[in-house]
């Protein structure tokens, strides 16, 4: 087994075509997981390939590359629609996970608990792929992920960036999550909201989007379209706008206690964000 690092993505992309390896980035999901006596023919690390450290704005996209990590994402001037995203980034593991671990590593690894996912959903996110046998690809993150621990991403293929579309000035937005304690806690559900309030406080545009509640964290279109029209505090969530979500009993909560919390965290970010 070899370590790689790259530093030019051509040269990565070559890398990926030789053979089965495992991509790297702040590997704080990589190396919990590995099993003793199992490695892949190579590790690539690729935190150091040019341009992937960079947090981009232009006009139409504001674009995240892939080494990009959670202590980057607090400390870039976003605005208030990436307060969501911000937010996740303080609350996932400590201080010293969030200076290793990438935005595009938490994606990848497309675990159901992923506290990344709901902000991006929200943002209305695109993953950047890139292979040297088929060029370039950019998807919808809502079918990047299509299960547990399970994405599109091709043997030959990496994650480049990850790319929203510039939101407008005015959405505001705030994250939600429970975990059995307040830090270093795999979540028990999380929520992510992003909206935008005409002059009278009704609201014009609404994401929601949930974690931990499906195999993978998804937004709620119905309830979306209930709060167009409405002032926050009377917003009502009722149950049925929740029927995407299929939560599970496990170690960490049961399926109605979910269903119960989900409710709540919905109605808190509406409301956090609507007061930003
Ligand atoms: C103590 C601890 C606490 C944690 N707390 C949280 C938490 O609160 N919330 C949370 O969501 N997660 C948490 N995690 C999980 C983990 O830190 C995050 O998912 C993190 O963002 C992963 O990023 P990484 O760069 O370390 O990914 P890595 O471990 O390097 O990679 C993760 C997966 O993504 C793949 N990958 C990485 N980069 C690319 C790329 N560019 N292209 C294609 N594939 C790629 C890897 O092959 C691997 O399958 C925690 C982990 C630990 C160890």
């Amino acid at each position: 087994m070899s370590y790689i690092s790259p530093t030019k993505i051509d040269e990565a992309l070559e890398v990926l075509s030789r053979g089965s390896g495992k991509i790297i980035a702040g590997g704080t999901d990589v190396y919990p997981s590995a099993q003793l006596g199992q490695h892949p023919d190579f590790y690539m690390d690729v935190t150091r390939i040019d341009g992937l450290k960079r947090i981009s704005v232009s006009k139409d996209i504001v674009h995240f590359g892939s080494a990009v990590t959670w202590t980057d994402i607090i400390n870039a001037d976003l605005g208030s629609a990436f307060d969501a995203l911000k937010a996740t980034a303080r609350e996932v593991g400590s201080v010293q996970i969030q200076n290793a671990a990438t935005l595009a590593g938490n994606v990848c690894n497309a675990s159901p608990a992923a506290d990344g996912v709901p902000p991006l959903l929200a943002l209305d996110a695109s993953v950047e792929l890139a292979s040297r046998a088929q060029g370039s690809r950019l998807l919808p993150l809502a079918e990047f992920i299509t299960g547990v621990r399970s994405t599109v991403l091709r043997r030959d293929e990496m994650v480049v960036g990850l790319q929203v579309p510039v939101p407008p000035s005015t959405m505001t937005s705030a994250f939600e999550k429970l975990g059995s304690r307040r830090y270093l806690v795999i979540s028990i559900c999380m929520t992510a909201v992003n909206l935008v309030l005409d002059q009278d406080n009704r609201i014009t545009d609404a994401r929601i989007a949930v974690g931990a509640c499906s195999a993978v964290a998804q937004r709620l279109p119905a309830l979306e379209a209930s709060v167009i029209g409405q002032r926050p505090a009377d917003v009502e969530i009722k149950p049925e706008f929740l029927a995407p979500l299929t939560p599970i009993n496990d170690v960490r909560g049961a399926a109605a206690y979910r269903y119960d919390v989900v409710q709540e965290q919905c109605r808190r970010a509406i409301m956090q964000a609507a007061s930003r």
